[in-house]
């Protein structure tokens, strides 16, 4: 079983619900065990800032699924959800990412993992911290050093799963 860290983003429709709704999908994928999920985060949008604020949380799971195999089960959560995508950086009915995948580092046409932006989002460092304190990021080092480098952070915890 690989350790792996699920990040998820939605800022439409009831973003809890969205969230939550993702989360007992996360549960019922194959040869997988949801480990447990952080807090729920409000956060700033990074792109356009002329959309609503994002809900945020990072869940761990054990899985036997490939990469490849987990990164297209997570698309079709997005999909069965009814992903929508209005613009680069801008409103997610539902946004799953990989963001770590065990000790692995991966880049390929399709997948970048440590996903590419890991270090640069406190939506996604403080949860993870959260999760697993002294998480070491492969090639990037540890968690609690990439939150001290941080320029800043609009994170609000919302409520408890
Ligand atoms: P976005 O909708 O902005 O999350 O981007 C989705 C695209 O990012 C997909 O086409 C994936 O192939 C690609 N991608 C690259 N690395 C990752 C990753 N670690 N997790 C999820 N999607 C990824």
């Amino acid at each position: 079983m690989a350790n792996v860290y699920i990040g998820l983003g939605s800022n439409l429709e009831d973003p809890l619900s969205q969230l939550q709704i993702a989360v007992e999908q996360l549960k019922s994928l194959p040869e997988t065990a949801l480990v447990g999920c952080s807090q729920f985060y409000g956060s700033k949008p990074l792109g356009p800032d002329d959309q609503p604020d994002f809900i945020n949380a990072v869940c761990q799971i054990e899985t036997q699924l490939s990469p490849p195999v987990l990164l297209s089960a997570l698309q079709q959560i997005e999909i069965d959800q009814g992903r929508i995508k209005k613009r680069h950086w801008g409103e997610r009915l539902i946004d799953l990412d990989i963001l770590l995948y065990a000790d692995k580092i991966i880049k390929t046409t399709d997948l970048t993992i440590p996903h590419a932006e890991i270090a640069l989002r406190d939506f996604v460092l403080i949860p993870l911290a959260e999760l697993s304190p002294g998480l070491v990021i492969p090639g990037l080092g540890s968690i609690e050093t990439l939150i001290l480098n941080l320029e800043t952070s609009y994170l609000k915890p919302l409520i408890h799963l």
